[in-house]
């Protein structure tokens, strides 16, 4: 473990930083540098060639010998591709050499990433970009360079590229908003947190399962005797292996300049979870990747695996990702932490406005954006939150806002009125806020907290979304009070937030959202209730969404389309792999173990009748439990196996994933229930893979 005090030492040293830049580069290709990644301007080819240059020596002394552009295709996961620095050097030898035109761009053969369509296999050429706003770091000998990847038409292949979109348009947007209430800023950028949660389980007992192996989580299991019930397990003392692991993990942060700050136990045995310092968006974006990504290779280590499955196990809570949002300006001053001046106030009132507006109007698209086959599982199950999206506010903004909706006092004792503009906003404690878990948007005194997140997905689109729904949202506000003149301006935003509260109060709930009574009241209200990605995915396309992501320049109609077919192959894909692996463990683990065990019984019984021994109701009556649980066990794992293969008769797209999980996931669920059954009746000798138990609380 590293010495506390040598920390600040080691912190970013993976890392291609400003201060190497300068101490590396000619004070000229610097500057020239510098313009590129703080106005988003392209890297002449003139200046690469001395940036790569200094960038390879820079890794070379942190031990790489290879470089990769690092992306984020749509398969939600980080991609490279490795090449070595060796170059002949004409004389048969070698030098180490990385060309500018090697660090701007790269053409990794694209044919095998998901296009959804939009790139037929015979056209495989795609290339990768540099993202210069993301620095370069050195990862297992390797100069990784952050790039966005595009097909060579021009259409969008990766998550990066959208999100870096989605943050320029809001600069522009929330811009317009200041300039309103006088101030002009260089840039304004979104920030984010992201709090992962994470299982780690021993790795002998991780080798034993089929299930976690294939699908990363486990498709059969009775419930152990011990589970969540004692809730002894959350902010509890961590122990040693973990606590080794999360050392490990920390310091191998550190060094990519990734600010790990909350490390604790959670909820679940077994469950831990890591919060980092929030930062620019699509840093917040790249961290997180190399987050989950270092946490599965740390733990191997340790003899541990980490499951990022949103449900690795049924009846323990899932693991989530609570993506923490807010806007500040370059400066660093957050645009959603109340003032303390009138104005301010009012300016804090109409960015919050305008969250509430976007979400309501786009809650569809905030669901899209966290939907996948592993999610459903969490969405909805009262551990996770509702798959309705709505935002928590707490009780003094919503005072405020019902004072402005309806010139009544927020605060009745002395009759205190909020005038926008005119009076300052009532300091409220920021923990207040915080209280309700249930809620999947929730204001967090001075960021916003979306906690719908799978453990496994990339923030990347859900970021996408915020920034996108709110840029537009701000544009509307900003075309109502541009021309407005200065005396009545203060009273033409209190209007716009009074007109708007009124048609977008519906989202605002600050009950229980795990409540029926809650689903009857949102239905009531209009809210969408999208349960599962089938029901929430094919809305992408509404012309509504269409119409927006052109407008901001995010996507065109046929990358949306795309994003939605790529979404739904991938549920079809996971779905299929579970109910194939489903029948395989049953067909050739689960029935021929109990066979064996009620093999074993029917000797003790002939052997007993063979002696006159009368006395053998148990084992009667376990040889025809066992029995009755195999046949339905062995009968539903035909029934699944041959609804999957109907499934071939479907198209791609929204029918197959439909007809999966209306037909195909019913037989899975229960062919499950039937196994879970035989678990606790066999004797543990003749169980095929280890329990619950020996998972959850093996470490
Ligand atoms: P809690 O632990 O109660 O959920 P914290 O205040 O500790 O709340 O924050 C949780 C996460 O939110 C952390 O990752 C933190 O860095 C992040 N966060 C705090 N402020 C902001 C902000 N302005 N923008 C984005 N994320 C933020
Ligand atoms: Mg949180």
């Amino acid at each position: 473990m590293i010495e506390a005090k040598k920390i600040p030492e080691v912190f970013g040293t993976m890392v291609f930083r400003d201060k190497d830049m300068k101490e590396r580069l000619s004070p000229e290709i610097y500057a020239k540098l510098h313009k590129t990644i703080d106005n988003g301007e392209p890297l002449s080819p003139e200046i690469a060639g001395s940036v790569a240059d200094a960038m390879k020596e820079w890794a070379m002394e942190r031990g790489a010998t290879h470089y990769t552009h690092w992306f984020q295709p749509m398969t939600g996961i980080t991609a490279e591709k490795h090449d070595s620095f060796i170059e002949p050097d004409g004389n048969g030898g070698l030098i180490m050499k990385f060309s500018g035109k090697a660090l701007i761009k790269g053409e990794p053969d694209a044919s095998s990433f998901p296009s959804g369509g939009l790139r037929a296999t015979f056209e495989a050429r795609g290339y990768t970009a540099w993202d210069p706003t993301s620095p370069a770091f050195v990862k297992q000998n390797t100069l990784c360079i952050p790039t966005a990847f595009c097909s060579y038409s021009g259409e969008v292949l990766d998550k990066k590229t959208p999100l870096l979109r989605s943050m320029e348009i809001i600069n522009v947007s929330a811009k317009r908003i200041l300039r309103l209430f006088g101030k002009d800023v260089h840039r304004v950028i979104t920030t984010a947190g992201a709090e992962q949660e994470y299982f780690l389980i021993p790795k002998e007992m991780y080798d034993k399962r089929l299930d976690l192996k294939l699908c990363g989580r486990t498709l059969f299991g009775a419930r152990p005797p011990k589970g969540q019930q004692l809730d002894d397990h959350y902010f509890g003392a961590i122990k040693v292996k973990v606590k080794e692991f999360m050392d490990e993990l920390d310091e191998e942060l550190w060094k990519l300049g990734i600010l790990a700050k909350t490390e604790h136990n959670e909820v679940a045995p077994s469950q831990h979870e890591l919060a980092p310092i929030f930062t620019t968006t699509n840093i917040a974006c790249d961290h997180n990747q190399l987050t989950m990504e270092l946490m599965k290779r740390i733990a191997e280590k340790h003899g541990l695996v980490c499951l990022l499955h949103e449900k690795p196990f049924a009846g323990v809570n899932g693991s989530g990702k609570h993506n923490n949002w807010s806007l500040s300006t370059s400066d660093g001053v957050n645009l959603l932490e109340p003032g303390d001046s009138p104005s301010d106030n009012a300016q804090f009132l109409l960015f919050l406005t305008a969250v509430i507006s976007a979400v309501d109007e786009y809650a569809d698209l905030l669901r899209i954006s966290v939907a996948s086959v592993s999610n459903d599982h969490r969405l909805g199950a009262s551990e996770a939150p509702p798959a309705i999206v709505s935002i928590f506010l707490g009780e003094e903004l919503n005072d405020i806002y019902k004072s402005i909706e309806s010139a009544t006092p927020y605060n009745k004792k002395d009759s205190t009125y909020m005038d926008v503009g005119a009076s300052v906003l009532p300091v409220f404690p920021k923990d207040n806020t915080d209280r309700n878990r249930t809620s999947p948007f929730a204001f967090t005194g001075n960021k916003f907290e979306f906690r719908m997140l799978g453990a496994n997905d990339s923030i990347a689109c859900a970021n996408i979304m915020l920034n996108t729904i709110v840029s537009d949202t701000l544009d509307r506000y900003a075309d109502a009070l541009e021309g407005v003149k200065p005396e009545e301006f203060n009273s033409a935003v209190t209007a716009l937030i009074r007109s708007e509260y009124k048609a977008h109060k519906r989202v605002i709930f600050n009950g229980n959202g795990y409540s029926h009574e809650w689903e009857l009241e949102a239905m009531a209200r209009g809210l969408h209730n999208y349960k599962t990605t089938v029901d929430a995915v094919p809305h992408y396309t509404d012309e509504k969404n269409v119409a927006l992501f052109e407008r901001k320049g995010i996507f065109t109609a046929t990358e949306i389309a795309s994003r939605r077919d790529i979404l739904l192959e991938n549920y079809s894909s996971m779905l299929s792999i579970e109910a194939a692996a489903m029948v395989d463990i049953a067909r050739k683990f689960i029935v021929p173990a109990s066979l064996s065990y009620i093999g074993e019984l029917s000797k003790i019984l002939a052997d007993k009748k063979a002696s006159g021994i009368k006395a053998c109701r148990t084992e009667r009556a376990l040889v025809d439990k066992l029995s009755d649980y195999t046949d339905l066990a062995y009968g539903y794992a035909c029934e699944l196996s041959d609804a999957l293969a109907a499934a071939d008769g479907y198209e791609h797209g929204i029918e197959r994933a439909k007809y999966l999980a209306n037909t195909v996931k019913p037989c899975m669920e229960k062919l499950r229930a039937a196994a879970d059954e035989l678990e606790p009746l066999t004797a543990k000798k003749y169980w095929p893979y280890p329990s619950y138990s020996d998972l959850l609380f093996g470490v």
